[in-house]
């Protein structure tokens, strides 16, 4: 089924730029979509608008099958934006703790969410204390901990070296072809949303538009 349904979507900032115009698309439970396009043609303004860190100038935005509640949602931002005086784990725990949970379900939960990531045994380690890969993880894991049904990506690994980014690709192709939550991955590489992505939307700048559209077909299993 539908997990989003944008119509008719536009977004003007306050500047007077119109950044996206006219979006129509409808986001399906379990899809891993690439919002791919060059700086500038309002990837990451659609993306906040889907979060709802945004709101839309024109048009509708709808979830069908309801409107998401806290932690339905996960975001990973380019830069880490992690606590710099808390351990990886209290990293992790914060959006269970904001949510209400008892600290110590919190924590367990927030072990279990670093181990997805490949980050057992890092749990009191502090930010600075790892390298930007295993920073990347600490923030996925962070954005995955309240079991989201929707998790947005703005050019996660772009800031990364190749084999970190590979890497972290393949984990996260991994996750998602075991756990199927929904994935909207915004990447400015071509590479990156045909590895990735089942579904890409080329988006074009003046103004932001939906380009075309591409499915990609499912590779044969791996291993
Ligand atoms: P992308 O993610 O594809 O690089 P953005 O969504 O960041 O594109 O930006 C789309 C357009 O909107 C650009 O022209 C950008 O300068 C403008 N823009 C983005 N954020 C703001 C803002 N907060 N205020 C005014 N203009 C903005
Ligand atoms: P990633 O594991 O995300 O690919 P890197 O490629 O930067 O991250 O790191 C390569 C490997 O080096 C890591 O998987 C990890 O095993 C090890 N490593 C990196 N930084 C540290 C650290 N601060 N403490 C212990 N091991 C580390």
């Amino acid at each position: 089924g539908r997990l989003v349904s944008l119509s008719g979507v536009a977004k003007r900032y306050p500047t007077g730029t119109l950044a996206v115009q006219g979006i129509d698309l409808d986001i399906g439970q379990g899809d891993f979509l690439a919002l791919l396009g060059p700086s500038g043609c309002g990837k990451s303004t659609l993306l906040r608008m889907i979060a709802r860190l945004a709101a839309a100038t024109e048009g509708r935005i709808d979830w069908p099958a309801g409107p998401p509640r806290p932690g339905d949602i996960g975001f990973v931002f380019q830069e880490p934006t992690l606590m710099p005086w808390a351990t990886a784990l209290a990293n992790v725990a914060l959006p269970l703790e904001l949510a209400g949970l008892p600290r110590r379900e919190a924590a367990a939960r927030a072990a279990e969410a670093l181990a997805r990531v490949e980050l057992a045994g890092f749990e009191t380690a502090h930010p600075r204390a790892l390298s930007g890969g295993m920073r990347m993880r600490v923030s996925i894991a962070r954005a995955l901990v309240t079991r989201p049904r929707l998790l947005l990506l703005d050019e996660p690994f772009a800031a990364l070296d190749e084999i970190t980014r590979h890497r972290l690709n393949n984990d996260l192709l991994a996750l998602w072809e075991a756990e199927r939550f929904t994935v909207v991955f915004v990447t400015h590489s071509v590479f990156e949303s045909v590895y990735l992505a089942r579904r890409i939307l080329v988006m074009a700048p003046r103004p932001g538009r939906v380009h075309a559209e591409f499915a990609v077909e499912a590779p044969a299993p791996r291993g």
